[in-house]
């Protein structure tokens, strides 16, 4: 899931959760949490294909947590029904799975996992093709991991916060260079902190300037997660008091791992 919005505003305005720095052994619980997410999502990934409803790969996801002796951290949060969010074409993040939702050739399908494993939260997405998708949806996607990648690299011992935002805002802008294209970098959304729970300070934008925010030292965990439209990036939510679109109707790509700065530089957690 995604940091932003109104309810990480109203949670701002209360006060800080406080920026947790984890030891090397909590470390290692993380990445045993991330573990379990990787799996998940590398099983939904085989199982997204037209013809499979959302809700059936919701199901299995809860299922695989479950059987990891873990806990799906999305279900229940705010309310929030499901195992994982499934966001599909211009639906970029929150979407809630549904039997009623049967994918098509063509889809871009986000899935956006979490898994809470001893105590301790792991957080991904991947966007998947289903079926054959246009040139541009999977220009889009690969823009987005890209820039997933960029930030990554630049969560480094000393480095600022928002260097993983100046990171990932130019290396979407230099994808969407060579595709020939613009792309929307969402704003209204971004990373987190995540440790002892899902989203914790800080707030990780996917734009800015380069040098400011959080120091970097090892121990730090982010999910680092942009989001790229094809279009706008500008976002509403829907009725259902979740779903976020594109109000364009432009589609929408969405990359996340939960990251450590170590003092080897930046350790994916959300790997097998
Ligand atoms: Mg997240
Ligand atoms: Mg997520």
């Amino acid at each position: 899931m995604t940091g932003g919005g109104v309810r990480a505003v109203v949670r701002r305005l209360r006060g800080r959760t406080g920026i947790e720095v984890k030891s090397s052994d909590q470390i290692e619980a993380m990445r045993a949490a991330g573990a379990v997410v990787a799996r998940t999502l590398r099983l939904l990934e085989g199982h997204a294909r037209a013809g499979v409803s959302t809700g059936e790969l919701d199901e299995l996801a809860e299922q695989s947590i479950r059987d990891a002796g873990a806990v799906p951290s999305f279900k229940g949060y705010h309310g929030f029904p499901a195992s994982i969010c499934s966001s599909v074409n211009e639906q970029v993040v929150h979407g809630i799975p549904s039997r009623e939702q049967v994918l098509v050739d063509g889809d871009l399908l986000s899935l956006d996992c979490g898994a809470i494993l001893e105590g301790w939260h792991g957080d991904a997405a991947v966007t998947v093709h289903i079926g054959t998708v246009a040139q541009a949806d999977s220009l889009l996607s690969s823009a987005c991991r890209a820039a997933l990648e960029a930030g990554i690299a630049a969560a480094r011992p000393d480095g600022r916060l928002t260097d993983i935002s100046h990171a990932v805002e130019s290396a979407a802008l230099a994808a969407a260079a060579v595709h020939g294209t613009s792309y929307g970098i969402v704003a209204d959304y971004g990373g987190h902190g995540i440790g002892t729970a899902m989203h914790m300070d800080p707030f990780l934008p996917n734009v800015g300037r380069p040098g400011r925010g959080l120091r970097l030292v090892p121990g730090i965990t982010l999910a680092i997660e942009p989001m790229l439209t094809a279009g706008s990036d500008k976002t509403e939510e829907l009725g259902d008091g979740w779903t976020v679109v594109t109000v364009d109707g432009s589609r929408a790509a969405h990359w996340e791992h939960s990251v450590a700065v170590t003092d080897d530089g930046p350790l994916v957690l959300t790997v097998e």
